[in-house]
């Protein structure tokens, strides 16, 4: 059953507070626009040919965005921002008893929004797979009442909108008891995953675009640039999966994950990987 929400706030007055217009990551308030967006500029992602463009969250709701959120399964609900921004990120909330952590938070928020996972236990912890769903990651923190936005420490330097509520770690972190976030790398440096047991019992992965889950649920990928279709090498792929192997899961949800792809597997290590393993190396065709 949907939750629609649709009410947006006004984020407050003084300098506008920008966000790319193309993958929606926000940076500081400052009287005029960034220059460009050092995300775009990356080979991982693109600058359109129609230029860089600027937004706000004050325009965003001001032409009619709002969040969405659904239940996805049990204890995991999808906040999409509608109509789509940046690059449309399904943020998701796990809902634990000990705490709920929302990973890959849109490039809005609104109050509405805010007041529904207030509504839930508020977040203990934000946390993005990596820098291109880092999204209004700061905004979301202060409208959910300050608490730490986590930051991988090799993707630390992309961070454009700095806060005192960012927090770095290395390695893996286990923000609430029960949900374990562990960088594995690949696509960016700091790539990460997060773990949790569903309420089926099940190990659920969610896992941005560190290991993508394609339309048909039996396959994912890997690469260094999804737009651009960029690969990444045998070997680093074989360090993701390996470092994502310490987890036991059932179904992975990647980051536009509403319905959301899943894969029942094992282990990552499995058929898909092996097939990824197998075309890389020996295609000849
Ligand atoms: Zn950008
Ligand atoms: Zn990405």
């Amino acid at each position: 059953m949907p939750l629609v929400i649709a009410a947006p706030i006004g984020q407050g007055g003084g300098m506008p507070q920008w966000s790319c217009a193309a993958c929606a990551v926000e940076y500081p308030e400052t009287d005029a626009a960034p220059s460009g967006c050092v995300i775009c500029r990356d080979e991982r992602q693109y600058v359109p040919p129609s230029g860089q463009k600027w937004t706000s969250l004050e325009e965003l709701e001001h032409s009619g965005s709002s969040i969405r959120i659904n239940e996805v399964e049990p204890t995991l609900f999808s906040v999409v921002a509608e109509p789509e921004v940046g690059i449309g990120q399904h943020g998701l909330v796990v809902s634990t008893p000990a705490g709920n952590v929302l990973w890959d938070p849109p490039g809005f928020v609104d109050e509405a929004a805010a007041e529904w996972i207030r509504g839930i236990g508020g977040v203990a912890a934000i946390i993005a797979s990596h820098p291109h769903m880092y999204g209004a990651q700061v905004s979301w923190s202060r409208m959910l009442g300050g608490g730490p936005v986590y930051v991988s420490a090799a993707d630390r330097a992309w961070v454009q909108r700095d806060d005192e509520c960012i927090v770095e770690f290395s390695g893996s972190l286990e923000p609430v008891p029960g949900v374990r976030v562990k960088t594995v790398g690949g696509h960016f440096p700091g790539s990460n995953v997060l773990h949790f047991e569903g309420a089926d019992g099940r190990g659920v992965l969610l896992s941005g675009d560190t290991i993508f889950p394609g339309p048909s649920q039996k396959w994912v990928t890997f690469q260094r640039s999804f737009p651009n279709d960029i690969p990444l090498s045998a070997a680093v792929v074989d360090r993701v999966v390996t470092a994502t192997n310490e987890f036991d899961y059932d179904r992975v949800y990647g980051n536009f994950a509403t319905p959301c792809p899943s894969m029942r597997a094992p282990r990552c290590a499995g058929r898909p990987t092996a097939t990824w393993r197998g075309c890389a190396e020996t295609s000849t065709t």
